[in-house]
């Protein structure tokens, strides 16, 4: 399958491997928002968030966990984006799933919270139809 992470995993292209075990597989971004960026992937090919088994979720979130608790030690990193993109309409570039562990630092003028949105939304209304 052409798939770089696939690819990634095997060894077929190199990264800075942080972490591996049986199921999950977590690597420096080549292209970070901030010291530390990291994509913690399922070594078992799955597309998003939709296709991938939660056996496989579960070891990337505490995976993920595992990494900022050593991140904060080690590169003094005081907080933690973790973000997940599904489909190309929520700018999904790689379609192996991936997490996002974006270290956060103080003044690092990163902003993933902005609330901008061009639609009004009501809550009340969302909440009703779930
Ligand atoms: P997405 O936009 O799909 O959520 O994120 C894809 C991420 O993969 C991007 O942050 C991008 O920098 C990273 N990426 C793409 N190709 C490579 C690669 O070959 N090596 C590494 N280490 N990261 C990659
Ligand atoms: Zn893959």
């Amino acid at each position: 399958m052409d798939c770089i992470f696939c690819k990634i995993i095997n060894g077929e292209i190199s990264s800075y491997k942080v972490f591996e075990d049986d199921l999950v597989f977590a690597f420096l971004d080549i292209n970070p928002l901030s010291k530390g960026h990291t994509l913690i992937i399922p070594k078992k090919h799955f597309v998003d968030i939709l296709d991938i088994d939660n056996k496989s979720l579960e070891r990337v979130a505490v995976a993920s966990k595992n990494l900022a608790i050593r991140y904060s030690k080690k590169l003094g990193a005081e907080g933690f984006n973790l973000r997940q993109s599904s489909g190309a309409i929520a700018h999904q570039d790689v379609f192996h799933f991936h997490m996002h562990l974006v270290p956060r630092y103080k003044n690092d003028g990163i902003d993933l919270n902005s609330h901008h949105t061009n639609q009004f939304i009501e809550v009340e209304e969302v909440f009703e139809q779930l």
